[in-house]
């Protein structure tokens, strides 16, 4: 069992939008585990990739994951490196021929970046954007510009900066879905089979960052263009075990104790079900009030990331200091949106929401 020790008076309530806050049981047992792993006299990050023992860990971690997310059996689990923004060229360099065309959906920052990015490799065809409802609303498919032979459609389910998840998988026939679920990943139940592609950056709702988790349908791979280098193209890191090179050995190992822990809180189900509580406690708190806002619409809320404006934002350092003094900690929003911002992922407790609500409301009593 991963438990909790009793010792966690300093773990502050963490609401940062990633690297985000990480399971403390997780955390102590890697501590107890750093400088002798099971008895063997050493720690996971001076293992040997190739030795049995780390085979071992690299193997549980992806066999959770996979029973974590009922993973079907013809798709591979890759661990890979760069985050999910080395996706960004390795999707079309793997997924895009020469000459095709594939469609993106922009609801945000990071499906942005990853339509900039593609278009460096191929014809990009941006079917939706969110701009139309000023990245406050997703447009439903009967929107949907969609190209006639698109290799696949690229979407992001959940936009982590302005706070926009899509509640609905769209529909494609054919047409491989690749999606972006680095911040909504493991939050709540996936069907896993509808998608061509799903890919992940670790540090919101897995473990450390730099590594990416990749779920790819095996009829996906071996289209990788001659081109693509070779760290890049998914059959070689399939054919390898994500071990062509060098893995990310500890954050690996990391994800593995997340995955763990995950599956003996109950499972991604059990996580829905507390994702859920949280993130209605905190609307309700904004939507109760004056005093707060959030502008996006009501079916496009994200569960993970909730952005939220003061009515008077000369009032956001006095609200943020507050904070911080309560141990409520990164609760500044992105740069480019202002305003506050609130990550509940995962590891970031129902108490962790609570204990903000209650600061909300004594922080608009004082200045409201
Ligand atoms: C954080 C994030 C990224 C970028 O992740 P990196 O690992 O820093 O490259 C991409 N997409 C989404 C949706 C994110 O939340």
């Amino acid at each position: 069992m991963i438990r909790e020790s009793s010792d966690v008076s300093k773990r502050a309530h963490n609401f940062c939008a990633g690297p985000a806050a990480l399971p403390t049981a997780v955390l102590q047992r890697a501590q107890a585990e750093m400088l002798d792993w099971q008895g063997r006299g050493l720690s996971v990050m001076e293992m040997s990739h190739r030795s049995d023992d780390y085979v071992a860990i690299a193997e549980k971690a992806e066999q959770d994951l996979r029973d974590l997310l009922l993973v079907p059996s013809d798709y591979k689990v890759l661990f890979l490196q760069g985050g999910a923004s080395q996706q960004f060229a390795e999707i079309p360099l793997n997924l895009l021929p020469e000459g095709g065309v594939a469609d993106y959906v922009d609801t945000g920052i990071w499906s942005k970046k990853a339509i900039e990015e593609a278009s460096r490799y191929g014809n990009i065809n941006v079917a939706a954007s969110a701009k139309a409802y000023d990245y406050f609303a997703i447009p439903g498919q009967n929107e949907w510009q969609l190209s006639k032979d698109a290799a696949y459609l690229h979407y992001a389910s959940n936009e982590t900066i302005g706070g926009l998840q899509f509640d609905w998988i769209p529909e494609l026939g054919d047409v491989p879905l690749v999606a972006d679920m680095s911040s909504d990943i493991l939050s709540r139940s996936l069907d896993v089979s509808r998608y061509g592609l799903i890919y992940a950056g670790a540090q919101k709702n897995i473990g450390p960052s730099g590594l990416v988790v990749v779920i790819v349908r095996e009829d996906l791979l071996g289209r990788a263009r001659s081109s693509c280098p070779t760290m890049l193209n998914y059959q070689i890191a399939a054919d390898n075990g994500s071990m062509y090179n060098t893995p990310a050995t500890y954050s690996w190992y990391l994800s593995g104790l997340v995955f763990e822990w995950l599956k003996e809180q109950g499972g991604v189900e059990a996580m829905e079900q507390r994702n859920k509580a949280k993130k209605d406690l905190l609307y309700a708190a904004i939507d109760g009030s004056d005093f707060y806002s959030n502008p996006i619409a009501s079916n496009a809320r994200s569960w993970m990331n909730v952005p939220f404006r003061l009515a008077d934002e000369k009032l956001d350092k006095a609200f943020l200091a507050g904070a911080d003094a309560r141990g409520l900690l990164n609760l500044k929003g992105h740069r480019s949106v202002g305003g506050m911002r609130a990550s509940i992922y995962n590891a970031t407790g129902l108490d962790a929401v609570e204990a903000l609500v209650a600061y909300m409301a004594e922080f608009e009593k004082e200045h409201g």
